[in-house]
């Protein structure tokens, strides 16, 4: 007997795409999808709650990080300990009341330090959608430019537009320093409008019910919004805050010797504080809602050149692995390694400089190699990375064969 109707809908199989059967059933393309779309729903929240579960302590989410993040121990130490409860305080419904407030987070810090890595990295270990903002490119609303609840469309597409996931996400907010206020300090903020932008942030990082325009949403028009809860939304703002944080180190020599406690002492004393952030032009009820401070320092070279070398991803095994792909095995010797450390902390964005530092050295070799003869090693070193020189080539038949400088 054939089957010609869906068992579950009822429709005809001239009424849909495609029919799926035995002997005895039917089943039709639109109802196997319906099916998917329960069965993914019910996965998802099964996950969320093994997550919960088993809701990494923190000192395995330090543990974590340091993976992928060198140095910045103490920063890593704050942010455990803020997502840990962040997200201990989502799985506790408010308590006779009284509403438990989240501590969104401000990560201080120069350029190229890890500040976007490490909200990156904590995102992935709570396993919850991650989105960036730039706070330079926000403006107040009714103007020209991207407004706040952008941040939450992109938070939203991270999640694959399921609104559930989305509220319980990071967003990191870079640059949150350039939207400090001018006036009480003359060397900060460049925008006027960055007291507005601040007061439009205050409304979704406190935790309110907004509607997120739905761009980029394939399933919907331009015009589509829909209701988002920011009440689980973390956010991580992040910025240089320049003077501020040269003002407070610089004082250091002043007040210490240099024995031992006294540095101690100074390391406390340096600590900035949320009036310093609102000396800096942030406004009092925007700082009000990130309790949460975590410095991070500028990286040193030793720092640097673990960066290159250590991480998973790190840069060195990509061009290792680069190079390997045309049967060719990349080393860079230690006096190589130094000098594109040194290089980067010259040009002071952080390791934000690396990879640009080794692409520039690398071009010429990733373009000759593929064409070149038999190589099997190619040695890079620090005249390599200094003047330019060729690397060291062995060759499969001949001796290690040094070519001339260029
Ligand atoms: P920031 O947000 O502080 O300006 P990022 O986190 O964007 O800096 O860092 C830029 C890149 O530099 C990162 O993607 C990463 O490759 C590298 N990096 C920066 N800091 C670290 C660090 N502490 N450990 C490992 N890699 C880092």
């Amino acid at each position: 007997m054939e089957n010609n109707t869906c068992s579950f809908c009822g429709r005809k199989q001239e009424d849909v795409k495609k029919m799926f059967r035995t002997e005895t059933v039917a089943i039709c393309d639109e109802c196997v999808a319906t099916c998917s779309g329960i069965m993914d729903k019910e996965r998802r929240s099964l996950e969320h709650h093994q997550i919960q579960q088993g809701l990494p302590k923190p000192e395995e989410i330090v543990q974590f990080l340091g993976k992928y993040i060198i140095g910045q121990e103490h920063a890593k130490k704050v942010l455990a300990v803020a997502i840990y409860n962040h997200y201990k305080r989502i799985e506790r419904p408010v308590h006779n009341g009284v509403e438990l407030e989240k501590s969104n987070i401000m990560l201080l810090g120069p350029t190229g330090s890890g500040k976007t890595l490490l909200a990156k990295t904590l995102a992935r270990i709570m396993n919850v959608p991650f989105a960036v903002a730039d706070a330079t490119a926000l403006t107040e609303a009714g103007y020209v430019g991207e407004d706040v609840e952008s941040i939450l469309s992109r938070l939203l597409a991270a999640a694959n537009y399921d609104v559930e996931l989305a509220q319980r996400g990071i967003v990191y907010i870079d640059e949150i320093d350039k939207i400090a206020r001018k006036g009480e300090s003359a060397t900060t903020g460049r925008d006027v409008s960055g007291e507005g932008v601040q007061q439009g942030l205050l409304k979704i990082l406190e935790g309110s019910e907004v509607y997120v325009p739905l761009k980029g949403s394939r399933k919907n028009s331009s015009t589509d919004t829909m209701l988002f809860d920011t009440t689980h939304v973390l956010f991580v703002c992040g910025g240089a805050f320049v003077g501020l944080v040269q003002d407070k180190h610089s004082k250091k020599p002043n007040k210490v010797g240099f024995d031992k406690t006294a540095k101690k002492a100074a390391d406390k004393e340096k600590k900035i504080e949320a009036k310093d952030l609102i000396r800096y032009g942030m406004i009092p009820e925007f700082i009000g809602r990130i309790p949460v401070i975590a410095e991070l320092k500028e990286l040193d070279r030793d720092q640097m050149i673990k960066i290159l070398q250590e991480p998973d991803n790190a840069l060195l095994k990509q061009y290792q692995a680069l190079f390997e792909m045309d049967g060719v095995a990349l080393s860079f010797d230690d006096g190589a390694v130094a000098a594109i450390a040194d290089e980067a902390i010259e040009r002071g964005v952080g390791a934000r400089g690396l990879r640009g530092i080794i692409e520039g050295i690398m071009l010429p070799y990733l373009y000759e190699i593929p064409s070149m003869e038999g190589v099997k090693t190619c040695t890079v070193t620090e005249g390599t990375v200094k003047e330019g020189m060729a690397p060291i080539y062995t060759f499969e038949e001949k001796d290690t064969k040094k070519k001339a400088a260029k």
